[in-house]
């Protein structure tokens, strides 16, 4: 017999449908040159002083002194104390190393942390939504069954459109565990300090989990948007937070990213009995995990290197001057467009209120522009679109120009 809740979950149509539609026009204007600004990965190569990491490391493999087999699940100490430093106590906040664990990403433990959750527990996510968040929990057993409109019966789906200024309204029911991601993927959104602490409030309140994705981390600029769950008070008592070095430091091939899961954070047992969730977080890694490449570790330390900060900041503002450009000229063609002022997403409101792959055809048609439909998101994502700025910065020149002529 197999799971059935694998059963229950949809193709991955997304950029099936995508792929299909391209490959569809393509075949009948085989001239036609075709810029994605739909991709979510990086295009830029890694940093120098990342690569000269990973010869040393590779070099340090090649000689039995130095050669290393398997590491500590929990990442090694050299760069579980960089993390500390660097991305939590330059900024005043208490995590130590023992709570930080050291992952191959953030999709991994994304998806896997719902094993720690008991499989009554309501889980909230936030629509659009990352799907990793959603698609796990009905792997898990805690969906319920699809409905018509696109959600699962018994996950809590919290709207997050232009009309509530992509803030979630905290749920009217109980909810046990709710997923955050700022800032957001699809929408390129943030949420404030303040905006946050209600979440916060509302968690220590309800004794519910925030699961906090802050894979996006690196492209905040505005000064009132928190980089970390962890910056607000009593965040401790109520969340983990996901990191990955994948477009901090255009990782997506290298693999590397860390989880922390603070040794305050407490979870109850049916007869109400309170545990430590670091304990069991180390137990499911060591049961299943074997650990972060070495190479891959060393690759990562180097990024908080004086040199390290400054070429991987270079990076993130080169993507970061495409999504400026994006912004700019897609409002001046009198788009709605949000997002992409601290997010490499921008979430565009398609015109005349067309659907989004209506949308993303004509886009296809006239500019040759690929996007990606905001409803493969979750149905709040109909009537958007989204768009990368993680393309070559000509690519994106050149495509925002045949938007400008043949819009
Ligand atoms: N979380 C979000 C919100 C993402 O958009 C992505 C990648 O697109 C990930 C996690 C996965 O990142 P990683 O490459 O670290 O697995």
């Amino acid at each position: 017999m197999i799971n059935e809740n694998y059963i229950k979950l949809p193709s991955a149509y997304l950029f099936a449908e995508i792929a299909q539609r391209v490959k569809s026009f393509k075949a009948e204007h085989p001239e036609a040159e075709i810029i994605s600004l739909g991709i979510g990965d990086v295009t830029q190569p890694l940093a120098p002083v990342v690569v000269q990491a990973i010869h040393k490391a590779a070099d340090e493999m090649a000689q039995v002194a130095s050669f290393r087999g398997y590491g500590p699940e929990r990442g090694y100490d050299f760069l579980r104390q960089a993390i500390v430093e660097n991305d939590f106590r330059a900024r005043g906040i208490d995590i130590s190393s023992d709570e930080v664990f050291v992952s191959d990403g953030a999709k991994s433990d994304t998806g896997n942390f719902q094993e720690l959750l008991g499989l009554d527990v309501r889980i909230a996510v936030t629509d659009p939504v990352y799907p990793v968040y959603v698609d796990s929990n009905v792997m898990g057993g805690r969906g319920g069954a699809l409905g018509a409109n696109g959600r699962w019966t018994n996950i809590v789906y919290l709207p997050c459109t232009a009309e509530n200024g992509f803030v979630p309204d905290l749920p009217r029911e109980h909810v046990d565990v709710i997923y955050l991601c700022y800032p957001n993927n699809p929408t390129g959104t943030t949420l404030t300090r303040k905006q946050l602490k209600r979440w916060v409030d509302y968690a220590i309140e309800q004794d519910a989990l925030i699961l906090f994705d802050a894979a996006y981390e690196a492209y905040i600029r505005s000064d009132d948007v928190p980089h970390s769950i962890f910056e607000i008070e009593g965040a401790r008592q109520c969340a983990v937070e996901f990191r990955s070095y994948s477009k901090t430091a255009g990782f997506t091939g290298i693999r590397c990213g860390y989880t922390v899961v603070p040794t305050t954070l407490m979870l109850r047992t049916v007869s109400g009995e309170r545990i430590a969730l670091n304990p069991l977080w180390n137990r499911r890694q060591c049961t299943k995990f074997n650990g972060t490449s070495y190479i891959s570790q060393r690759a990562a330390e180097a990024i908080y290197t004086p040199e390290g900060k400054a070429q991987v900041q270079a990076t993130i503002d080169y993507y970061m001057q495409n999504a400026g450009l994006i912004r700019q000229t897609l409002s001046s063609l009198g788009l709605t467009v949000f997002g992409g002022t601290d997010a490499p997403y921008l979430w565009v409101r398609t015109p005349r209120g067309m659907s989004s792959w209506a949308f993303f055809d004509e886009l296809l048609r006239k500019a040759h522009v690929v996007c990606t439909p905001g409803a493969g998101f979750g149905p709040s994502g109909e009537g958007y679109i989204r768009l990368t700025a993680f393309g070559q910065h000509e690519a994106t020149v050149e495509a925002l120009e045949r938007m400008k002529e043949r819009l």
